[in-house]
């Protein structure tokens, strides 16, 4: 079956390539021609995510699906959450979102944060949501260079390495992308 991943994230088309093995054919977005920038204008994590697979399948008529991330910081009231990709504003790169967070988190001692992640999938027009967690705690400093975004200041609890310190593989297998494409996987595989 075809299943194409409404995002541009190159890091997140090979994750989810390693998890579906050879069970699903995963198609890009550049597979399908689809060049225009998704809206991604909700307040929620599940309303970004419909709304970026909803596009995908009204304007493609393929059967796809859509993930929206959020790193929620407990000593930050919950930030950057459902902004987390533009946290740093204007020069929103992975660089200085996470150098706002370390500003942010000078002299903070409750370091508690977790990623979640929000999937939306549209089979035939009908929608299904799954959604995963990975608890942890932020780092003072930068460490690792594996992965994307938030990775090297991310230390998910039982662990004493970050994200960044993961082959793709060992990150999948506790991440909150992993968790939720799990459950998407498991409910695929049991149609
Ligand atoms: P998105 O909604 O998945 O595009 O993610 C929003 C923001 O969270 C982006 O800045 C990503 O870099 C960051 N992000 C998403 N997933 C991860 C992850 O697995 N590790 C670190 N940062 C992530």
């Amino acid at each position: 079956m075809q299943l194409v991943f409404a995002t541009n994230n190159e890091n997140k088309i090979k994750e989810i390539k390693l998890a579906l093995g050879h069970k699903f054919e995963i198609l890009s977005l550049k597979d399908i021609n689809c060049t225009e920038e998704l809206p991604e204008t909700q307040k929620t994590l599940q309303g970004n995510a419909l709304q970026k697979a909803k596009h995908v399948f009204d304007n493609y008529n393929v059967n796809c699906f859509a993930d929206d991330t959020g790193l929620v910081i407990e000593a930050l009231n919950g930030e950057p959450g459902v902004y987390s990709a533009r946290y740093a504003g204007e020069e929103n790169n992975a660089e200085n979102n996470m150098l706002k967070v370390l500003t942010n988190l000078k002299n903070k001692t409750n370091r508690n944060a977790y990623f979640e992640t929000s999937i939306a999938l549209i089979i035939d027009g009908v929608e299904h949501h799954f959604k995963g967690k990975a608890e942890g705690t932020i780092l003072e400093e930068k460490s690792g260079a594996e992965g994307f975004g938030y990775d090297p200041i991310f230390k998910p609890n039982g662990f004493d390495r970050t994200f960044a310190e993961m082959t793709m593989e060992e990150k999948n297998n506790i991440s909150h992308r992993g968790k939720a494409f799990a459950k998407m996987i498991s409910f695929l595989e049991n149609r």
